[in-house]
């Protein structure tokens, strides 16, 4: 059961009501426009009851949709996460995560850096621990990768990105990176999404490919409910019986999420569409339909790249592609995140804003 508190209460109590701690309850608090919401988990009649004789003047929330603290009703504001190195996601300022598919060799991560900064672009991507389809294929640098991966972040001064794929990585992939990424695949393994729920750094959820908008938001509800608010969504394409691209990239499911919930959320086009050729209409696409961001693969020798290199874009591409979201963005009424940096000046700071 969850229960909105009104604005005025006092938030200790929650915290430090022993009656509360004692029975299981678990909480969280959210600044809504609306007042705060706390979350109680495994709250039976007596505990409801309970709660009600300390006079907090608590009402239950609105159940109309099933992922309560996802949706709308109980925010109506966007939720704007902050990422660190000054970069948001969910604000007026779209932002842009670029990077390989795989982390393969410091040389190429620092590349994908380099670009990442001198493009606009915000956030570096790069997967260490990769769910490939054969047992057999390139499963991803682990834990070595991880350490260039953030060498790279720390030398460019970016935020970065990349996945967990399995429960026992959570810890080391919450100390290494910015932001935790959650695969499509992993979309609704339910015990890793509750546990990344605990984690304090925001998470990126991957829509399933064959999961519905309302499962999406349900996956998104594991992890709000474990007190993790800082979620942000992110369509990748949908299984459908069209095979000229990898996926189906539902444009329709950003608009639709975006009144559905208070959560920021981006598009995949890379792994929707399967081949770079696609990946600058399905960005305008994305961008026009008011998506709060996009997250491409970028790899500075595509034709060398150890995973998903068909669909990777070259750094001129992918420059050429940061040109034209700019005025795309302002058409509805949004900016760029980015700042301009030149190559030569990428670690002494911004030459242009
Ligand atoms: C990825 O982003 O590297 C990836 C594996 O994507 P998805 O989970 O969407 O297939
Ligand atoms: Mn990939």
């Amino acid at each position: 059961m969850i229960l909105i508190l009104p604005e005025n209460h006092n938030p200790d109590i929650i915290k430090t009501e022993p009656r509360l701690q004692s029975a299981g309850y678990r909480t969280c608090m959210f600044k809504t426009s609306r007042g705060s919401v706390c979350t109680i988990l495994n709250a039976d009649a007596s505990g409801v009851e309970r709660l009600r004789s300390l006079d907090l003047n608590a009402s239950p929330a609105p159940q109309d949709v099933p992922y309560v603290l996802a949706s709308r009703n109980i925010k109506d504001t966007g939720t704007e996460i902050d990422v660190g190195h000054d970069v948001t996601i969910g604000g007026s300022a779209l932002c842009v995560i670029a990077g390989p598919c795989s982390i393969e060799s410091e040389s190429q991560i620092m590349e994908a850096a380099e670009t990442v900064k001198i493009s606009g672009a915000s956030i570096l991507r790069g997967g260490a621990f990769k769910p490939r389809s054969s047992p057999y294929a390139f499963q991803g640098m682990g834990i070595d990768g991880l350490r260039l991966l953030r060498k790279a972040g720390e030398r460019y001064r970016i935020p970065i990105i990349t996945e967990v794929l399995d429960q026992d990585d959570i810890q080391v992939v919450e100390e290494y990176s910015d932001i935790i990424q959650i695969g499509a695949r992993n979309c609704q393994n339910f015990s890793l999404l509750k546990k990344v729920g605990r984690t304090r750094k925001p998470v990126l959820l991957k829509r399933g490919m064959m999961v519905t908008i309302e499962e999406f938001l349900l996956s998104a509800e594991y992890l709000l409910s474990e007190g993790n608010l800082n979620v942000i969504l992110c369509e990748r394409g949908i299984r459908t019986f069209e095979t000229e691209t990898r996926n189906t990239l539902d444009i329709s499911a950003v608009p639709v999420l975006k009144q559905r919930t208070h959560l920021p959320v981006i598009v995949d086009p890379s792994h929707a569409a399967g081949t770079w050729k696609l990946i600058h209409p399905l960005s305008l696409a994305a961008v026009a339909a008011g998506a709060d961001g996009l997250m491409v693969e970028m790899h500075p020798h595509p034709e060398n790249a150890l995973c998903d290199g068909k669909q990777s874009l070259r750094p001129d591409r992918f420059i050429a592609l940061m040109e034209s979201i700019a005025p795309m963005a302002n058409l509805v009424g949004r900016s760029l995140q980015g700042r301009y940096y030149t190559a030569t000046s990428v670690t002494a700071g911004p030459v242009s804003t």
